[in-house]
């Protein structure tokens, strides 16, 4: 009597679970793996899109262009003349440790791609919000005619310039690491930043920003609400700029770039991508920005050779609930009675991008999901094996074959003989020590 139905766009989630019966292992937090049976070719997909290639060449040369300008305002950059990259490692140990542990060999060969050592940010977020706030400031210095393509762009971190952007305001909602590189790159060249951090975001990453002189807010509630508030300050502030990661283009095409890089360094290792010999990406995902970025240039890339599939916590997989459910960026794990609560702060986001959704939701080709349990003794076990350290965000990135093991179906549509195997390590260089040396204990722990 008086009960009322909770509706979850028109239906109840009793019918939600009946119409898709893997909701209940995703609802008991159950690690799982989706196959997305409606993946569409890149030729069928890519003419409907509101990017192309031409976009990723583009941030590319804008990219090139601020290098002079970064590697004056970052010293760690001047290895790679200002250009923010990371290795791409080969870990031989790693996968023999992985193949025995879950009781199967691994096909192909498998490397990580060390986005944990990014320069400037220290995890993946250095390649969408730098880029975003680079192309604010050149689009702003050229409407004022300080600035033309053809200058050398360091002359940015004159005092000039500076005051220039002193009056400009930079705002971004983030469950830590976007907050990060956006308050980073903001400070450094001058730009007034407020960074909204959800619960989630650890205290030492809220401490860095405020020695930089960046204003952060702390919110109790999770990431839609840091962002949702954010976008709501800033919009009163005509001279302030919202780097918006629910929709930004600008940080999908940051994102984008990774993929170019990668081809170069695959075939510095010998390596060329083709039908016989797949590229198989493991992607760590929160909103979707990054591993969707990363995702687009690969496709546009590699297009049918390279297999795209996205790693989420138990606790928040938005994107898998969004694909597979196709309520996209209207699907919040909260509706479907799921937490949101992971320490992979990273990937701690309970609504999926529509813009990531929309336009590399039909090309990737599933998503699994892992238990925080799961990502420490992989951080444990690289650290042992290779020498790298992570944050626990980037473990989801390994552990990819476990889901393969337990779900077989999952590999059928991937030819894995000669597979390359690229697992995304998306963050760890600023951890502080004593917490990374926690983590480690954790892993050793539960081996
Ligand atoms: C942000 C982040 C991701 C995922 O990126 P989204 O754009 O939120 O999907 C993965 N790993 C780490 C460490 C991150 O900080």
């Amino acid at each position: 009597m008086g009960m009322t139905q909770e509706y979850i766009n028109n239906k109840t989630l009793k019918e939600w679970q009946s119409s898709f019966p893997l909701l209940n292992s995703l609802m008991a937090y159950e690690p799982i793996f989706w196959m997305n049976s409606e993946k569409k070719t890149v030729r069928s997909h890519l003419p409907v899109l509101p990017l192309s290639e031409e976009d990723i060449m583009d941030a590319e040369r804008r990219w090139h262009r601020f290098a002079p300008l970064i590697q004056s305002l970052f010293p760690e950059t001047e290895g790679s003349q200002g250009i923010i990259e990371s290795p791409l490692k080969e870990i031989p140990k790693m996968k023999l440790s992985l193949e025995e542990e879950n009781g199967m060999s691994i096909s192909g060969r498998l490397f990580l791609k060390c986005d944990n050592e990014l320069p400037v940010a220290g995890s993946i977020k250095a390649r969408g919000g730098i880029y975003e706030v680079l192309k604010h400031a050149e689009t702003l210095a050229m409407e004022h005619g300080m600035l033309s393509h053809e200058d050398n762009y360091a002359i940015m971190a004159s005092e000039r310039f500076r005051r220039f952007f002193q009056q400009y305001g930079i705002a971004v909602g983030s469950t830590g690491n976007l907050g990060l590189s956006i308050g980073i790159i903001s400070a450094a060249i001058g730009f007034r930043v407020t960074v909204h951090m959800s619960a989630d975001a650890k205290a030492w990453k809220k401490d860095l920003l405020r020695t930089k002189g960046v204003q952060v807010i702390e919110y109790a509630s999770d990431y839609s609400k840091a962002v949702e508030e954010g976008r709501k300050q800033s919009d009163q502030d005509p001279m302030s700029y919202f780097v918006d990661d629910e929709q930004s283009k600008e940080l999908f095409l940051g994102y984008s770039v990774a993929a170019y890089r990668v081809k170069k360094q695959l075939e510095e290792n010998g390596v060329t991508i083709d039908k016989e010999n797949p590229l198989v990406l493991y992607l760590p995902c929160g909103v979707g920005g990054a591993p969707g970025g990363v995702a687009f240039g690969a496709k546009i890339l590699f297009g049918e050779d390279v297999y795209c599939i996205f790693a989420e916590p138990t606790h928040s997989p938005c994107m898998l609930l969004g694909l597979m459910t196709g309520l996209h960026e209207k699907a919040k794990v909260q509706d479907f009675q799921i937490d949101n609560m992971t320490e992979a702060d990273g990937l701690a986001v309970g609504s999926p991008s529509a813009l990531v959704s929309m336009i590399v939701g039909p090309w990737i080709d599933g998503v699994y999901t892992v238990g925080d349990s799961e990502l420490y003794p992989i951080l444990a076990g690289l650290k042992d094996l290779e020498g790298i350290k992570i944050e626990p965000s980037s473990g989801a990135a390994l552990l990819g074959f476990k889901r393969f093991k337990e779900n077989h179906s999952a590999l059928e549509r991937i030819p894995m003989k000669n597979a390359i195997h690229i697992a995304w390590a998306t963050g760890g260089l600023f951890v502080p020590d004593d917490q990374m040396e926690a983590f480690y204990r954790k892993g050793i722990e539960k081996q």
